[in-house]
């Protein structure tokens, strides 16, 4: 199978700052709003497409993770703050 291992860097930094981040805590987390924020951030970000057998862990990857974050957690950031003033609902 083909993923999109930015995806899956959004999706973690995502979760992980909506469930730890206290700015973030009155802000709508419904799944439209999720879906956006994942998109618009996605949409900021380059593509990095691997592939993988079903339920691999991507310990190959992990460094390559490590130099992406910043830029990942960036417009993750960026992506909360616009949906959660411009709610699509
Ligand atoms: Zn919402």
């Amino acid at each position: 199978m083909v993923i999109n291992y930015t995806e899956e860097i959004v999706k973690n930094c995502l979760t992980g700052l909506l469930k730890n981040d206290p700015a973030y805590k009155e802000i709508c987390k419904c799944e439209q709003c999720i879906d956006d924020i994942t998109a618009k951030a996605l949409n900021n970000l380059k593509p990095n497409y691997i592939t993988t057998k079903k339920g691999e862990v991507y310990a190959e990857y992990s460094s390559l993770e490590f130099q992406h974050q910043a830029e990942v957690i960036a417009e993750v950031i960026k992506a909360i703050e616009f949906i959660s003033k411009h709610p699509s609902h």
